[in-house]
């Protein structure tokens, strides 16, 4: 007998029932219209994506304060929501689409992957079990495996989708802290006598996301070793051969190296083969990211970016970094998919499927139980493309950074910070004569004055600690002329913010 809960207890005499008039969704003729409208809204805003000011020019809360703090009670017309998108949403927006949006890593969006977003939301389905929707977690399967094939891995690595390659290397770093043994799992980590300080080695060039899975994992990011790089941004293998020693000498147990294929600021690629040797003699976990430079696999000039990642244990890409798939959509490739299964599957009772059946259940291998139809447009790009279509633009992207590091070389006034070896090109305004520190204000103020001027974009970063111009090609709309026109603006600022420099009385 199921007992009343005062929720079911009759209404007070003279409250009316919720009106069904407020029930339930549009009409499907009022969806139709909307939807058409609004797929003219999306693909006028492609089309014209490149006469918008990048940034906007905005101070914190501007946003905000365009929008009520109480949550509307009553309904609006779509109409009058979607109007308020160029009202309120619009003016704030960082278009990072457009063409000369040059900052970080580009995430570009295109047609094909915009047609399956839409679909993706439509479907709106759960791909956490085989059973929650059998063609999410196929066509999960189906895509990681055309994605190890284009980034060049063998056979015996077997793929999962995550958001990020900040939320995939929790999981892949987890499962490294699984094949030590000391079964965390179930025990933790705190209070433990037995279990020693398990250590992460990259080098200085590495992604800040390595501490901040060790901080997940309950490790320390005091346990992340940080080994200097050579000339060429390259972990150095004696040093890491030397801390490993150390480490072992007194009592440290190293869990993991990660070598980086593509590092944040300058794409510089560590020697992997190298690194697996060392790792392969004391038994280490390798892990490789190749969130970034993983799309050089596709290739055949960028094949050498990727030799020795097939040694690896566990291998991160992120085709929304620089294979036309956008965010989010990270790949995690590992050897032993039993170790991801021991440290998460944890299945309740609801959702016990029939594994023997063959079924994946994607949700085993990762913290996530609700997870998103990410594979469709992966799926969709791939196809839409073909994966000579992807090479082909990866190719040019290249081609253009080589373009812009000749652009720096022949100007006396700018130096190449770092090499070129993928779409990427850190390089520093550095006149004669100027000191250090001068040249790194410069920089710094160049960049500004580019960004603020909305019709670019560009990033700084420092390199062997010094300021320097980034300039990232990964956009698909990205074209010579674009270049051009931002190196001209790029010259420009910089003789101007230079003269005034050497005379502030001048014009600024
Ligand atoms: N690894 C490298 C080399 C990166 O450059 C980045 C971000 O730029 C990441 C990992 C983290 O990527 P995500 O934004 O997907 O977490």
């Amino acid at each position: 007998m199921v007992e009343r809960t005062p929720r079911d207890a009759p209404l007070p005499a003279g409250e009316p029932p919720a009106s069904s008039a407020n029930v339930g969704d549009l009409t499907p003729e009022a969806l139709h219209a909307h939807l058409h409208r609004v797929a003219d809204w999306i693909a006028q805003y492609r089309a014209t994506i490149e006469q918008r000011p990048i940034v906007p020019r905005l101070r914190p809360g501007d946003i905000a304060a365009r929008c009520s703090a109480d949550p509307p009670a009553g309904p609006a017309s779509i109409d009058h929501i979607v109007a308020e998108m160029d009202t309120v949403v619009m003016p704030g927006i960082v278009h990072w689409g457009h063409p000369a949006f040059l900052g970080y890593f580009g995430s570009t969006s295109n047609g094909p992957s915009l047609v399956a977003e839409m679909m993706t939301a439509a479907l709106n389905v759960s791909a956490m079990t085989w059973q929650t929707c059998p063609a999410a977690t196929e066509l999960e399967t189906v895509v990681l495996g055309w994605i190890r094939r284009m980034i060049g891995l063998p056979d015996g690595f077997t793929g999962v989708v995550y958001d990020t390659a900040s939320i995939a290397i929790v999981h892949a770093l987890a499962a490294a802290r699984e094949a030590c043994g000391a079964d965390v799992r179930t025990h933790g980590v705190a209070g433990r006598a037995d279990v020693p300080r398990h250590r992460v080695y990259a080098s200085d060039q590495a992604h800040s996301s390595i501490e901040k899975a060790m901080i997940v994992l309950g490790l320390g990011e005091a346990n992340v070793v940080r080994i200097p790089s050579d000339a060429a941004f390259r972990l150095d293998v004696t040093a890491l051969r030397t801390a490993i020693q150390d480490d072992v000498r007194s009592g440290v147990r190293p869990m993991a190296v990660v070598a980086t294929v593509g590092t944040t600021s300058t794409t510089s690629v560590d020697p992997v083969g190298e690194i697996a040797a060392v790792c392969r003699e004391r038994g280490i976990w390798l892990h490789v990211d190749a969130a970034y430079g993983g799309a050089m696999g596709l290739v055949p000039e960028g094949k050498w970016a990727m030799e020795g990642v097939e040694l690896a244990d566990s291998v991160i890409v992120n085709p929304h970094k620089w294979m036309f798939v956008p965010l989010d959509f990270s790949a995690l490739f590992v050897r032993r998919p039993e170790l991801l299964r021991a440290v998460f599957a944890l299945t309740p009772e609801y959702l016990s499927g029939d594994a023997a059946a063959g079924e994946i259940d994607y949700m085993d291998y990762g913290l996530q139980l609700g997870r998103r139809f990410r594979a469709l447009k992966a799926w969709m790009v791939v196809r839409a493309f073909g994966t000579d279509g992807i090479a082909a633009r990866i190719s040019e992207h290249r081609r253009l950074a080589q373009e812009w590091a000749r652009w720096v070389e022949a100007d006396p006034r700018f130096v190449l910070a770092a090499p070129v070896p993928m779409a990427v090109v850190c390089f520093r305004f550095a006149p004669a004569g100027l000191e250090e520190a001068a040249c790194d204000r410069l920089n710094v103020a160049i960049v500004q004055a580019l960004n603020a001027s909305g019709e670019t974009y560009l990033t700084h970063t420092r390199v062997r600690g010094r300021v320097v111009m980034r300039v990232g090609i990964g956009n698909i709309l990205t074209t010579v002329r674009h270049l051009e026109q931002t190196w001209a603006r790029l010259v420009q600022a910089a003789e101007r913010i230079a003269a005034h420099a050497a005379d502030p009385a001048g014009p600024a």
